[in-house]
C-alpha cells in the first residue's frame, strides 16, 4: 500500500471528524502490513480510537442499502461479503478511500496457489483448507443462482468467485464478531490493528458504546492493552484459544507458543458394529456423538473424555454386557479405568495405527522440518506451511508414545473385574481372592 492511499484514507477519517491530531494511533507501514503507530505514549488502556457506526460495514449497513431486501433471508456473512464485493466494485461507494488500503489477500491456505499447498501434504490444515474453499464455492453457487443472476440489475455482473473468497478472507481476517447485539463488523481503521503473541490479557480491547448523552449513534471503541510508547505499534491479543491452524486459516500467521501447537483426533462409532444403537445412545446421553472430535494440544493432557470414548467403541466380546440397559447410569464412570485388557489393548493398537497412518502421509520428516525453521529466512507461507507440519507431527508422535507406553503397561493395570471384586469386598489387599467357609 503506498502511503499516499494511507493518506487518502487519513483525510476522510478527519473530514468526517472521526479522527484529528489528538488521536493518538496514526495506520502506517510495519512487518504485518499496515498496522496502528502510536503517535505519542499510550498508557494501558488509554482509548485509541473511536469509529462511529456511520463508518461501518455490517448487517445493518447492508438492510439500508439498495440490496437490504433481496439479502434479508440470508447468512448474515453472506450478505455483508455481497455489499463489501458490490461497493468496492462501485466508483462512487461511501468506503472508496478504505477499499483502496484493504489487502488483496492475507497468507491464510485459502489463498495458496497449488504448490503452495503442497507444502501442506498431509496436514490436517490441508483438509481444512480444502473444505472450507469448497463450502464458500457452494455458497457462491447458490448465491449466484438464487440472488445475483435474478437481481442483475443490483449487482455488476463481474460479481466471481475470486470476489466472493476475497469477501470470505477479508471477514474471517478483520471483521469483529461476539460484541454486543453485532454479529459481525467491519470497522475501517480500528481492522488496521495487529495481533501480538506476548499480550495474554483476557478481557478484549474493544467494545461498543453509546456516542454520548445526547446521541443514539454508537461508537466502535479500541483500547491498548498495555503501555505503549511513541513510535511502537499498538497491538491486541487476537485470540488465546486459537491453534496455529485456525490462526493460519483465519489471518495468514503462526505463533511460536506450543500451546498452539495441536491435533484433532476424530473419532466414531463405526455404524456396522452390532452394538452401535447403545453405543451412541452411551455417547449421547454424555453429550458425544456418532463422531466425536478431541483436540489434543501438545504437552498437554487429552480431553477427559477421550479415554471412555474410546473404550466405548472398543468395546466388545466379554464385555458387552456393560453396555446392557442396567448399566445405562453407571457405564461412563466404568469407562473413566480400563474396562478389560482387551479393551485396553483394541484402542491402544488403534490409536498406535491412526497415528502410524497419519504420519506417513507427510512428505517430510520433524527433523528436515526444523532445519528449514532454523535455516533463516522462509517465505511466509512456506514458514506456515512447516511451522503446521512440525507440529501435527509433533502432537501425533507425542499421542503415538503415550499408547505406546500403555500398550507396554497392559498387564499391570487393574480392570472392571478386579475393581468389582475389591468393591464387593472379595479381594484382599495384595490381591488374593479371599475364600470364605460356607
Ligand atoms: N495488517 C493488516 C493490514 O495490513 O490490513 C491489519 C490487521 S488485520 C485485522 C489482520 C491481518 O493482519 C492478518 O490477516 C495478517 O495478515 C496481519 N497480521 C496481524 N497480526 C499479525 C502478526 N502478529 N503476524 C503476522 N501478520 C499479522
Amino acid at each position: 500500500n503506498p502511503p499516499q492511499e494511507i493518506q487518502t484514507f487519513w483525510k476522510w477519517l478527519s473530514d468526517q471528524g472521526v479522527v484529528s491530531a489528538k488521536t493518538p494511533v496514526r495506520p502506517g507501514l510495519v512487518p504485518e502490513g499496515l498496522g496502528l503507530v502510536a503517535e505519542r505514549n499510550i498508557a494501558r488502556n488509554e482509548v485509541v480510537l473511536e469509529v462511529p457506526q456511520k463508518l461501518w460495514i455490517n448487517l445493518d449497513a447492508v438492510a439500508a442499502s439498495e440490496i437490504g431486501s433481496v439479502c434479508s433471508g440470508l447468512k448474515p456473512w453472506i450478505s455483508v461479503a455481497l455489499f463489501l464485493i458490490r461497493e468496492k466494485l462501485r466508483v462512487d461507494s461511501r468506503w472508496r478511500v478504505y477499499f483502496n488500503v484493504l489487502p488483496q489477500f492475507t497468507d491464510s491456505p485459502l489463498f495458496w496457489s497449488e504448490e503452495e499447498l503442497a507444502e501442506l501434504q498431509g496436514t490436517q490444515l490441508l483438509s481444512t483448507t480444502v473444505a472450507m474453499i469448497e463450502y464458500v464455492q457452494n455458497e457462491f453457487s447458490k448465491v449466484e443462482e438464487e440472488i445475483l443472476i435474478p437481481h442483475k440489475q443490483l449487482f455488476p455482473s463481474s460479481i466471481t468467485f475470486g470476489y466472493f473468497l476475497w469477501a470470505f478472507g477479508i471477514l474471517k481476517s478483520r471483521a469483529f464478531s461476539h460484541l454486543r447485539g453485532q454479529n459481525l463488523v467491519l470497522v475501517p481503521l480500528a481492522d488496521f490493528i495487529n495481533h501480538s503473541p506476548s499480550i495474554i490479557t483476557e478481557d478484549p480491547a474493544y467494545e461498543i458504546k453509546g456516542a454520548g448523552l445526547f446521541s443514539r449513534d454508537l461508537l466502535f471503541s479500541l483500547r491498548s492493552p498495555v503501555d505503549v510508547s511513541a513510535g511502537e505499534q499498538v497491538l491486541i491479543q487476537y485470540d488465546l484459544n486459537k491453534s496455529n491452524a485456525e490462526l493460519a486459516l483465519d489471518y495468514g500467521f503462526i505463533e511460536s507458543n506450543l500451546n498452539r501447537i495441536a491435533y484433532t483426533l476424530t473419532l466414531m462409532v463405526d455404524p456396522t458394529d452390532p452394538f452401535f444403537g447403545d453405543k451412541l445412545d452411551i455417547a449421547e446421553s454424555n453429550g458425544l456423538g456418532e463422531t466425536a472430535y478431541f483436540e489434543i494440544i501438545l504437552g498437554k493432557p487429552f480431553p477427559p473424555t477421550m479415554l471412555p470414548y474410546l473404550r466405548l467403541v472398543a468395546l466388545g466380546g466379554t464385555d458387552a454386557f456393560l453396555l446392557e440397559s442396567i448399566f445405562r447410569n453407571t457405564i461412563w464412570g466404568h469407562l473413566d479405568l480400563p474396562v478389560s485388557r482387551a479393551n485396553e489393548e483394541l484402542i491402544c493398537q488403534g490409536v498406535i495405527d491412526a497415528c502410524r497412518s497419519a504420519l506417513s502421509g507427510y512428505h517430510t520428516t520433524i527433523e528436515e522440518d526444523e532445519k528449514l525453521m532454523e535455516g533463516g529466512y522462509l517465505d511466509p507461507r512456506l514458514e506456515i506451511a512447516v511451522g503446521i507440519r512440525a507440529g501435527e507431527k509433533r502432537v501425533l508422535q507425542q499421542i503415538d508414545g503415550i499408547f505406546k507406553e500403555r500398550e507396554l503397561e497392559l498387564d499391570e493395570l487393574e480392570y472392571y473385574q478386579e475393581r468389582r471384586l475389591k468393591d464387593l469386598g472379595l479381594v484382599g489387599e495384595q490381591g488374593a481372592i479371599i475364600f470364605w467357609e460356607t
